[in-house]
């Protein structure tokens, strides 16, 4: 099986058809979405509906329930409440159920991906350090889980007890070690690498790849300006940040 994981779309329509096409130049067999496929973005139904044409495997993103209202966005920064207030506002009925009704994590034999952790995913909490990816080590079943939510793109490789980080963009899994990759954002990077980030894991092969790929910035740029969304979501897009 040959799986294209992506996260954090955020309404980017074009980054979103870029990595989707990507994805079949590279015969992937099924997409994974590990969440905020809305917020911050001028497409976020446009997005919705291409993820379900493709039959796209989504769990929820911190931002996904924001809109939904299953979670208080009291903790999101200014514009990211902005953002989801309008998002709220574009989206249909169904729209909001299919975002209220995502899991929080999905997982196979092979794999087990989140939108933020393992370990207490309704926390939302970032997994951006050593001592966070060991509690969540420690809470998984499966030897691979694919995240989002930092929009940076890393590894964490548990060999024993110590644990790795790194940003290797290709590797073959070791089947005496555990995994834990963050496949980086679509819709807006902010590792200071402006291109939409996805991964492709072959689970015959057994080769998990973090790939980059180019997609029109300027048309995803314009859109936000005219939908009357905070300047700076626009801006950022071309910076990586
Ligand atoms: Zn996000």
């Amino acid at each position: 099986m040959r799986y294209g994981i992506i996260s954090d779309i955020h309404g980017n329509l074009e980054a979103l058809q870029a990595v989707l096409q990507a994805c079949r130049k590279q015969s992937v067999d099924g997409i994974l979405c590990a969440g905020d496929i809305v917020g911050y973005g001028a497409n976020p139904s446009e997005c919705l509906a291409v993820l379900k044409e493709v039959e796209a495997i989504c769990v929820a993103g911190n931002h996904d329930w924001a809109v939904a209202a299953k979670l208080n966005a009291i903790y999101f920064p200014s514009d990211g409440k902005e953002a989801i207030n309008w998002t709220r506002g574009k989206l249909s009925f169904e729209d909001i159920m299919l975002l209220s009704d995502l899991n929080l994590s999905c997982r196979n034999d092979d794999l087990v991906f989140v939108h933020s952790s393992p370990n207490q995913p309704e926390v939302f909490a970032y997994l951006a350090d050593d001592q966070k990816a060991k509690m969540a080590f420690d809470a998984m079943e499966q030897s691979i889980c694919f995240i989002g939510h930092t929009h940076v793109p890393q590894v964490y490789t548990k060999r024993g007890k110590s644990i790795i980080n790194t940003n290797t963009f290709e590797f073959e899994v070791n089947p005496d070690y555990e995994y834990i990759i963050n496949v980086g954002s679509v819709g807006q990077p902010r590792d200071g690498n402006p291109m939409a980030s996805y991964c492709i894991y072959d689970s015959d092969a057994q080769m998990i790849e973090l790939k980059r790929i180019q997609y029109d910035i300027q048309s995803a740029q314009r859109k936000i300006i005219e939908a009357g969304l905070p300047e700076f979501l626009s801006q950022r897009l071309s910076l990586g940040r």
